[in-house]
């Protein structure tokens, strides 16, 4: 047996030695998954925790590469651990933070030995905040569940990070984040991801690229700070981008009736008939701004 799973450590090595060929359905136990829990991941893996455990290689190194040697990070649900164990062979000093026993236990085991590495056992939506306030990570990776990543990404666009954030989504979503004004997609998060970030899809992947094999397509999504100073608060801007964008089809005159008129719109040099996807970010932050005088 592979020395690093008897030692407890580095579940997912065996899977780099008989990886199956990607697109093809397989079971954990097929590419060597050594995690004595997910060797049958039908079973094994957790839908209500979005488990689709990462497979591809050529995946792992390009999610991995963006993120500097050596730097501070935070991971999001690292699982058995395809990120994770890339990310602490290039030195970085990383927190993780896992929401099933399992997976935490088996990082709290190698955490022992390895002071790169500390474990926050617990649900990412509950301690996120705490975690980046203690850790000042300057980058923050994860495959994200599915199920948490529009709420999610609300909050972690609003951490002014120096490095930036390599996220997997649901191909659907990181459409979203990335899509720009005048975009059927375009949303309250596209928006608020460009206040302090430059957004770039990194790469698609197929189904097969996860085991087990979700429905749906996933991105990978590349934030990276674009260092402009906001001129209103994250805070505010969430505020505004909630309300503007509650009713899609209504004019924009429409969605801040009573809050700004017709000529308070004009001052703004935004149009007030305006659709909410029809607004970039900038008229955004005026929007806040304006709202904010009184
Ligand atoms: N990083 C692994 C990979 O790429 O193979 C696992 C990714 S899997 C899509 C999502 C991970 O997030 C799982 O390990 C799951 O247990 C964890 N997770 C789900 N919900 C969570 C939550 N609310 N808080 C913390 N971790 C969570």
């Amino acid at each position: 047996m592979n020395q690093r799973l008897e030692n407890g450590r580095g579940f997912y090595e065996a899977s780099h030695i008989r990886q199956g060929e990607i697109g093809r359905s397989v079971h954990c136990a097929d590419i060597g998954y050594a995690c004595p829990m997910t060797e049958s991941s039908k079973q094994h893996a957790k839908k209500s925790l979005g488990q689709h455990f990462l497979r591809d290689h050529n995946a792992i190194r390009s999610i991995v590469s963006a993120i500097p040697e050596g730097v501070t990070a935070i991971e999001i649900g690292p699982g058995p651990g395809a990120i994770t164990e890339s990310l602490l062979a290039r030195a970085i000093k990383l927190t993780v933070i896992e929401m099933d026993d399992r997976f935490a236990s088996h990082w709290q085991d190698v955490a022992k030995s390895n002071p790169e590495l500390s474990v926050i056992h617990g649900d990412v939506m509950k301690v996120l905040e705490a975690a980046v306030a203690s850790v000042q990570p300057e980058w923050i990776a994860g495959n994200l569940p599915y199920n948490l990543s529009g709420p999610l990404t609300a909050k972690l666009a609003g951490f002014n990070l120096s490095g930036g954030m390599v996220l997997m989504y649901q191909r659907e979503v990181a459409e979203r984040i990335a899509s720009g004004p005048g975009s059927k997609v375009y949303g309250g998060l596209s928006v608020l991801v460009r206040h302090y970030y430059d957004v770039k899809r990194l790469l698609t992947l197929p189904p097969g690229a996860f085991v087990p094999p979700p429905k749906v397509h996933s991105a990978v999504i590349l934030m990276t700070p674009h260092g402009k100073t906001p001129a209103c608060s994250y805070e505010a801007l969430q505020k505004t981008v909630r309300q503007g964008f509650a009713h899609r089809r209504k004019t924009i005159n429409n969605n801040f009736r009573g809050e700004l008129s017709a000529e308070e719109f004009e001052a703004i040099e935004i149009d007030p008939r305006k659709r909410p996807e029809q607004l970039d970010y900038d008229a955004w932050v005026r929007i806040t701004l304006a709202l904010s005088k009184d």
